[in-house]
């Protein structure tokens, strides 16, 4: 069995795979430093509050 499914990151607003082709961000979050908080193009543009999964941290 060959590896070949690429697991897609999870946006932290709105829970949607994150596309590589998409420009999202990514960055530790600003409480913990523990977890990764991705946001897809569309929670950047309506800034849409994030929670970490982590320490359930809730940003812009
Ligand atoms: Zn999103
Ligand atoms: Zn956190």
């Amino acid at each position: 069995m060959s590896q070949a499914t690429v697991t897609l990151p999870l946006c932290s607003s709105c829970n949607r795979p994150v596309k590589p082709a998409e420009r999202a961000t990514k960055f530790n979050c600003p409480s913990c430093n523990a977890s990764l908080i991705w946001r897809c193009e569309k929670c950047r543009k309506f800034s849409r509050l994030y929670v970490c999964p982590n320490c359930s941290f809730e940003g812009p």
